[in-house]
């Protein structure tokens, strides 16, 4: 059974405001794909690794090609799209049987340990999984007529990348989340829709994802780290 890989980097970065897509954001000496690219080199991946870019990011495209083991691939407009078409395309090349991790782009430190214990995990139980970290902050549901209420804080976690599942599941569960015009952030929301059980690993607090200019500091603090260590 092997395991492969997309990598969604299809967004605009909107949030990130600097003008390109953020995985052109440079930090330290490269740019943030780079970054992640060269993240997934040291975790051993036995299947295809696929990068999915906006049809138009000819940059994206040439800084990938340093990676000969990468094949890109085109996004879609939502994030859920470009892992549809991603999944698609897998689906024409490799066994439903296999796993597939879904990873974002912008977020270069992710650990290896943590992507083997995922795996390891999914594999022991034959069931999808996902890195995610127990939530800190006190939480706050305002609703639509600005009441405000809390949140059981110690049920609440942050999903974070990479999720890993079955590649037949993952993409019929899309799939169908598509054809119902469900709105989903992640490709465990989509699992969990099927009724399908979902592991939670615990991820490194080093995995943060890229979303605002702050971020890229933060995440070039801990890559320092991890050079220096
Ligand atoms: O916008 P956000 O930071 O949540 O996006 C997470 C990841 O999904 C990023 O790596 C982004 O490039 C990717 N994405 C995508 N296709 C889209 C939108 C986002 O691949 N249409």
């Amino acid at each position: 059974m092997r395991v492969h890989l997309i990598l969604p980097a299809a967004g605009s970065g909107q949030r990130f405001g600097a003008g390109i897509p953020k995985q052109q954001v440079r930090i330290l000496h490269q740019s943030l794909l780079e970054w992640t690219l060269t993240a997934w080199q040291a975790i051993p991946i036995s299947g295809h690794k696929l990068l999915a870019i906006a049809a138009d990011d000819d940059v994206s495209r040439e800084l990938a090609a340093a990676f000969s083991d990468v094949e890109v691939i085109h996004g879609g407009r939502e994030r859920a799209d470009t892992v549809l078409a991603g999944l698609r395309h897998l689906s024409s090349i490799a066994d439903p049987e296999d796993w597939v991790m879904v990873h974002d782009v912008a977020r270069p430190c992710v650990q290896t340990e943590d992507v083997e214990q995922l795996l390891q995990t999914c594999q022991q139980t034959q069931a999808g999984g996902i890195l995610a970290r127990p939530l800190t902050d006190t939480i706050k549901k305002i609703d639509s007529l600005g009441s405000v209420s809390t949140l059981d804080r110690s049920t609440l976690w942050a999903a974070q990348t990479p999720q890993c599942f079955k590649l037949g599941e993952l993409t019929s569960a899309l799939a169908q989340a598509s054809e119902r015009g469900v709105a989903i952030t992640d490709e465990a929301s989509a699992i969990e829709a099927m009724g399908w059980p979902v592991n939670i690993v615990t991820g490194s607090e080093r995995n943060i994802k890229v979303t605002h200019a702050a971020d890229a500091a933060l995440v070039e603090y801990f890559l320092k780290l991890d050079l220096t260590t």
